[in-house]
C-alpha cells in the first residue's frame, strides 16, 4: 500500500482553508492509503510562540483532526518534536543543501515581509520538511499550492542525496486539489488565508459559530460588478467565495455561476455561508466532546510515536551509515 503523508502546524485555530487544502483530502484517501498525520511543531516555532497557548494548540489540533472525519484506525497521528530523527535527518539534508536552494523559497520572504524576526530556522524549516517526508518514504503529500515550491525541494533534496549516496529516498509527489488548493484571505483576496493573520476577519476558523460566519463572509471584499461569476484576475473576492461554495457543495464553478448568476451578493453571500456553517456544527460538536478526551489524546500520540519511531529510526540509520558517520561493527 502506497503511504500518503501531510502536516498543519498548531500555529492557530485551524481555518476552513487548512480543512479544504489539508484535511478534506487526506479524509477522502483515509484507507486507500496507509496514511500518516503529523502535528508538525517543530515547524511552528520558527516563528514567535507563547509556550503556554502553543501546548493548548497541540492538544486541540487532535481533537479537531478527528472531529473533522479523521479516522485514527486509519491513520497513524503523531507529534513532531517527539520524534527526534526528523531534526537529525533534516541537519544531515542541511549540509546537503545550498544556501541559493533555500533563498529561493517565497514563504521565507513572504513571512519575513509581514515582520517576523529572521532566524535561522525559518529560513531552513523547508529541509526540514524535506526531512518529514523523506523519513517515512512518502509516496504523495497532500498539501495547499502554497506548500508546492517546499514539496519540489523535497524532491529535488531526495533525488540528489540518491544520486550521490545510492537509492534511499521514495521521491514524493504532491496531492494537490485542483480546486480550493489557494483560499484566499476575505478582507484581501490578493493573499491565501492564513491561520496566523493579523487580521482575523479575513478568515474562518474552523470553531467560528454561526454569527460570526455570518459577519465574516457579508464583510468579505468583493467588487462593483454584482455578478456572480469566476474570474481570480478582475473578481478575486467573489472567485474566492465561489471556490469555498464548490469545496464544500462539490458542485462545479459552473454550476454554482449558473444557480447564483441572477442573485446580488447579498443572496449569495448568505448562502456561502449558510454551507460553511453547516459543515463547521457538526466538527464543532464533535470536537467539544473529543478536546476533553485527554486519555484518548495521549493514547493516539503514544501509538503514533511507536509506530513511527521504528521506521523513522531504520531510514536515518541508513542515511547515517550511507555519509559515514558512526562506527558500524559487525
Ligand atoms: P501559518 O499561517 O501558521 O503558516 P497556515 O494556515 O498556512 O498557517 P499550515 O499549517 O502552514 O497552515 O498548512 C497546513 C495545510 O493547509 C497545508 O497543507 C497547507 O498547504 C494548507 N493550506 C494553508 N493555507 C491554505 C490556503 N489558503 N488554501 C488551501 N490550503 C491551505
Ligand atoms: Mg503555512
Amino acid at each position: 500500500m502506497k503511504r500518503m503523508l501531510t502536516g498543519l502546524q498548531p500555529s492557530g485555530k485551524l481555518t476552513i482553508a487548512n480543512y479544504i487544502g489539508g484535511i478534506k483530502p487526506m479524509i477522502l484517501n483515509q484507507g486507500k492509503y496507509d496514511s500518516f498525520l503529523f502535528i508538525p511543531d517543530l515547524h511552528t516555532i520558527t516563528v514567535p510562540q507563547d509556550a503556554t497557548i502553543l501546548k493548548h494548540n497541540i492538544k486541540n489540533a487532535i481533537a479537531i483532526y478527528l472531529a473533522c472525519g479523521i479516522d485514527p484506525q486509519k491513520n497513524t497521528i503523531y507529534l513532531q518534536s517527539d520524534n527526534l530523527y526528523h531534526a537529525n535527518l533534516s541537519w544531515i539534508l542541511e549540509c546537503n543543501t545550498s544556501m541559493g536552494q533555500l533563498s529561493r523559497m517565497t514563504q521565507y520572504k513572504d513571512k519575513i515581509q509581514r515582520g517576523k524576526p529572521a532566524v535561522c530556522g525559518l529560513f531552513t524549516y523547508p529541509v526540514l520538511m524535506a526531512a518529514d517526508i523523506l523519513l517515512y518514504s512518502a509516496d504523495i503529500v497532500p498539501t495547499g499550492a502554497d506548500q508546492k515550491q517546499h514539496l519540489e525541494l523535497a524532491r529535488d533534496l531526495a533525488i540528489n542525496f540518491n544520486n550521490k549516496y545510492g537509492k534511499t529516498f521514495v521521491i514524493p509527489e504532491p496531492y494537490i486539489p485542483e480546486i480550493g488548493a489557494k483560499i484566499m484571505d476575505l478582507q484581501n483576496p490578493e493573499i491565501k488565508m492564513s491561520k496566523s493573520a493579523e487580521n482575523p476577519k479575513g478568515v474562518i476558523y474552523l470553531t467560528d459559530d454561526e454569527q460570526t460566519v455570518l459577519k465574516k463572509i457579508k464583510s468579505a471584499v468583493t467588487d462593483s460588478e454584482a455578478v456572480v461569476k469566476y474570474d481570480v484576475e478582475n473578481k478575486p473576492g467573489i472567485s474566492n467565495l465561489i471556490t469555498i461554495y464548490s469545496c464544500l457543495s462539490g458542485l462545479s464553478v459552473k454550476d454554482i455561476e449558473q444557480k447564483f448568476g441572477n442573485e446580488n451578493y447579498g443572496v449569495f453571500k448568505t448562502e456561502v455561508a449558510k454551507l460553511i456553517s453547516q459543515t463547521l456544527t457538526p466538527i464543532q460538536q464533535k470536537y467539544e466532546i473529543y478536546k476533553n478526551d485527554e486519555n484518548m489524546i495521549k493514547d493516539i500520540l503514544q501509538k503514533g510515536l511507536d509506530v513511527t519511531n521504528n521506521i523513522a529510526k531504520e531510514k536515518y540509520n541508513e542515511v547515517k551509515q550511507k555519509v559515514g558517520l558512526g562506527l558500524h561493527f559487525d
